[in-house]
Parts: structure tokens; C-alpha cells; sequence
């Protein structure tokens, strides 16, 4: 298999760091971002004990100009980008008439603006490479909506159109570009929903438990993979039966 230089935004995360140590186990080289910069060293020392090598660099992808710095510090130290998974996100919830223009523009600008902001610095070496893979973590609930959730889902489905239209523009370059849309999984995003809720959550789940990081990191490495050159434009649904069909 061939190496690639991968760049997972906010890898230090509960499902970025099992994309990361996955990436990094098929053979990749492997950055993420961070915001702080003593909790990243932290982690960095836990993956190096894991044995994987994280590269580093600051950069909010919110930001246009940080995202852009970040992704020339991270070509600098380790090569052009090949492979990017924008996985960075965050929750504001509330429901809509109580919802704030700040609780909105938080969400969409880290969860669907962010895709704009790091994946326009990369694109066009892909291109001109004629390689490269490029998947969006997207939710369950871009696809089905959420109670207290509208800005979250608004910006998760927006991913599924960003998805498609750069799938089409880039197929004739070697890019695939897909979204996986994981369903409820044991991270700190989760764990932080009072008990009683994610009580009501897992007794929807057909096979009656969260999804593990994992879970979703095997995904998107079936997903960047030589062989699945194929495969863009894709929406890859991994939720243990909680939403089925369309
Ligand atoms: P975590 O909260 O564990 O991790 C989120 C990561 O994103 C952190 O590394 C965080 O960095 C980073 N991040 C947040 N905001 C920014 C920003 N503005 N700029 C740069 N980095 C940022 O979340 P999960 O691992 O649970 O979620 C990962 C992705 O999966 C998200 O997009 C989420 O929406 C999606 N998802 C999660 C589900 C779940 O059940 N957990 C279900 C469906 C989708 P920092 O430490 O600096 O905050």
C-alpha cells in the first residue's frame, strides 16, 4: 500500500484520534490541529506511546486564514495533503426559539465552514496531482433532523451537498470525495448528554448500544483507500440501525 500524507482536522478528539491511530496503522502520515496548544502536546505523548507519530500545528478551521496557515505548516513539515477528513466539530444545542445567532454561527462556522476553509488550500494540488481522497464526518442527524439541534443538522446536511458537487467537479482528477455519517458513538460529545437522554437514545439503536471510535475510523479508512477509487460522491451511514433508508 502506498503512503499518503493525511491531514485529519480535530484528530485530538474522541473519533479523530481513532481516525489518526487507523490512518496511521495502514501506513499513512498522519497531522491534525489543535487549539491548545499544552492539551495537543499531551495527547501527541499518549499517540507516540500508542506508536503513531502525530505532526502537529495550530490553526482553528473556523478561520479562513487560520485553516490556511495550518495546512502550509503541515505541507511543510511532511509534503503535499493527500488525504483529508474534516472531522472537526462542535454542538451548541438548543431549541430553534430559544437559539442564539452565536449558538448558529459557532456551529456552522466550525462544522460546515470549516470544510470550505480547509479543503480550498488543498484542493488544487490534488488536482494537479491528479490524487486525492477527501471525506466530511458528517451525523445522523443531517440526515434526520434533531430535537434542539437545527444549527447542527442545518450545517451536517450542508455537508452532503458540499459532498456531491466537489465529487462531481473533481472525479476526472483522481478525487473522491464522500461523507460518513456516523450515528451515536461513546465520545466525550455524547458522554456529556445527560444520562437519562442517552438512556432514550440507545433504546432506539436496533443493536442496543453506542458505536465505538473505532467503528467510524474503520470506515474512513475503507473509504481512502487505493481501491475505492470508485467510490465518491457516497454517503456511508454507520449508526447500528438508527436510521435506515433515506
Ligand atoms: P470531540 O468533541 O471528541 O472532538 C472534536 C474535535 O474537534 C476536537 O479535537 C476539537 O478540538 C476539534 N475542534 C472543535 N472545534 C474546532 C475548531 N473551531 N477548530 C479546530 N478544531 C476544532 O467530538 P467527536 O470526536 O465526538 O466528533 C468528531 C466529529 O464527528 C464531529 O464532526 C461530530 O459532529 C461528528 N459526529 C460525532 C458523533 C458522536 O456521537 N460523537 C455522531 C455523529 C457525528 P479542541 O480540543 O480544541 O476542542
Amino acid at each position: 500500500m502506498q503512503s499518503r500524507v493525511a491531514l485529519v482536522t480535530g484528530g485530538t478528539g474522541g473519533i479523530g484520534s481513532s481516525i489518526i491511530q487507523r490512518l496511521a496503522q495502514t501506513g499513512h502520515r498522519v497531522a491534525t490541529n489543535y487549539r491548545d496548544e499544552e492539551r495537543a502536546r499531551a495527547w501527541q505523548e499518549k499517540m507516540r506511546a500508542a506508536g503513531v507519530e502525530v505532526t502537529l500545528a495550530p490553526g482553528d478551521v473556523s478561520s479562513p486564514e487560520q485553516a490556511q496557515a495550518l495546512i502550509e505548516q503541515i505541507e511543510r513539515d511532511l509534503g503535499p495533503i493527500e488525504v483529508l477528513v474534516n472531522n472537526a466539530g462542535i454542538t451548541r444545542d438548543s431549541t430553534f426559539h430559544r437559539m442564539t445567532p452565536m449558538q448558529w454561527n459557532e456551529v456552522i462556522g466550525t462544522n460546515l465552514n470549516s470544510c470550505f476553509n480547509v479543503t480550498r488550500p488543498v484542493i488544487e494540488g490534488m488536482r494537479e496531482r491528479k490524487w486525492g481522497r477527501i471525506v466530511q464526518i458528517s451525523s445522523i442527524n443531517g440526515l434526520k433532523g434533531q430535537y434542539g439541534q437545527a444549527n447542527y443538522a442545518a450545517a451536517k446536511a450542508g455537508m452532503h451537498g458540499f459532498t456531491i458537487s466537489l465529487a462531481r467537479e473533481n472525479a476526472r482528477f483522481g478525487i473522491t470525495v464522500n461523507t460518513v455519517s456516523p450515528g451515536y458513538v461513546a465520545t466525550d460529545m455524547v458522554m456529556s448528554v445527560p444520562e437519562e437522554v442517552r438512556a432514550k437514545i440507545v433504546a432506539e439503536i436496533p443493536t442496543g448500544r453506542l458505536g465505538t471510535p473505532n467503528e467510524i475510523a474503520y470506515a474512513v479508512s475503507f473509504l481512502v483507500a487505493e481501491e475505492a477509487a470508485w467510490i465518491t460522491g457516497s454517503n456511508l451511514d454507520i449508526n447500528g440501525g438508527h436510521h435506515m433508508g433515506w
